[in-house]
């Protein structure tokens, strides 16, 4: 039987939190190796959420704004320049021989085992190496409603968004009624994030109660700038280039309505990805991977470290994942050197 490479470091994901491992891992000398991931689908990319985000104005560092996608090759370069290495369907490859960036043909990780030492990782082209310390940073996907015109908006930069605290400060959602759809704590604290810039905000839930909790509920409904549609579900999307109006539906009545919008924003979840662990590693009842510690990035396999969403569901900012990046990376390299083995 052929034995399979021996990595120290793998890292699982690239968004900011698997860029930002890979940047402090590559410079301790632990030379990561990086599964990026693949385009699966138009949100699902290598990159990660920003990759479908436009301006991302509150990064410390970026005072004019940047891109989300070009901030993750930045990222990606800046990772690459201190030797970290990425699978793709060619093979392992090194900044000097993978000229189209973030945008090559990465592997995404079909399978681990995490039931001994050395970790075992497999891709899904078939490349498998053992590790000796894996940092999970999948990140964690926002659910849509699943309209067509919900992505064609989305994708175009046409006012349609899964993320407020990323977009809402954008100047085309400025004095124009918003709405955000779904009736949980994130809906409800994106709501009332969004009051700040909009002339007012729909809050567009299929029930006539909302999930959050009772004191954000009460914010919500407390808010003069915040209207509750209650029991009602979007149907679709209008506009051509940006959306205009949303069109409901009454799940009591069947009643059909459209509302103007200027902007509307989906709030209903997240999913991490966390399939591929197969319950390998502990996890909440969503999936969210859980640190033994939550000032450390520890789970509950020793040596194996999770960074960014798939382990936080409270900030899901770019900020955030990237610190809990540079603690994984961190963390690991300590592990590795308590191990002996750096
Ligand atoms: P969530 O609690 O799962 O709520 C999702 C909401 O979306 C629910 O109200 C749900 O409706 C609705 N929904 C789901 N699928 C839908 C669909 N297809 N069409 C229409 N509506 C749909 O998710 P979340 O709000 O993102 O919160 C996730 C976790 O993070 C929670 O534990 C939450 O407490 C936490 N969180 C906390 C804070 C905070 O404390 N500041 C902020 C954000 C999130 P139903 O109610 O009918 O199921």
């Amino acid at each position: 039987m052929t034995e399979n490479p021996k990595e120290k470091v793998v890292i699982i994901g690239s968004g900011p939190a698997g860029w930002t491992a890979a940047i402090y891992a590559a410079r301790a000398n632990l030379s990561p190796l990086v599964f990026p991931g693949r385009a699966v689908s138009k949100d699902l990319v290598p990159g990660g959420q920003l990759m479908l985000t436009t301006d991302v104005e509150n990064y410390p560092g970026y005072p004019n704004a940047v891109t989300g996608p070009e901030m993750m090759q930045d990222l990606f370069n800046q990772a690459m320049r201190f030797g970290t290495r990425v699978v793709t369907d060619d093979g392992i490859k090194t900044a000097d021989d993978l000229p189209g960036g973030l945008f090559s043909m990465f592997q995404n990780v079909a399978s681990v085992d995490l039931s001994k030492r050395p970790f075992h990782v497999t891709g899904d082209n078939g490349y498998a190496v053992d590790a000796e310390a894996v940092i999970i940073a999948t990140g964690a996907k926002a659910n849509w409603l699943g309209l067509e015109n919900e992505q064609r908006l989305a994708q175009s930069g046409g006012g349609v968004s899964a993320c407020a605290v990323c977009d809402g400060a954008l100047p085309m959602f400025r004095d124009k009624p918003l709405a955000v759809i779904g009736g949980g704590d994130s809906a409800v604290e994106e709501a009332t994030y969004l009051t700040k810039f909009a002339s007012k905000v729909y809050l567009v839930h299929r029930r006539d109660e909302l999930r959050a909790s009772k004191i954000m509920a009460d914010r919500a409904k407390n808010d003069p700038k915040i209207e509750i549609l209650w029991n009602k579900t979007v149907l679709d999307m209008l506009g051509d280039d940006v959306i205009t109006a949303m069109r409901l539906k009454d799940t009591q009545t069947g009643e059909e309505s459209d509302v103007e919008v200027g902007g509307l924003f989906v709030a209903i979840g997240h999913t991490p990805i966390t399939g591929f662990l197969d319950g390998q590693l502990e996890t909440d009842e969503t999936g969210y991977v859980i640190l033994k510690d939550p000032y450390r990035s520890t789970t509950s396999v020793e040596g194996v470290f999770a960074a960014g969403d798939v382990a936080d569901h409270v900030y899901r900012q770019a900020i955030t994942a990237a610190g809990m990046g540079c603690k994984a990376a961190i963390d690991a390299e300590r592990w590795l050197a308590d191990q002996g083995t750096h």
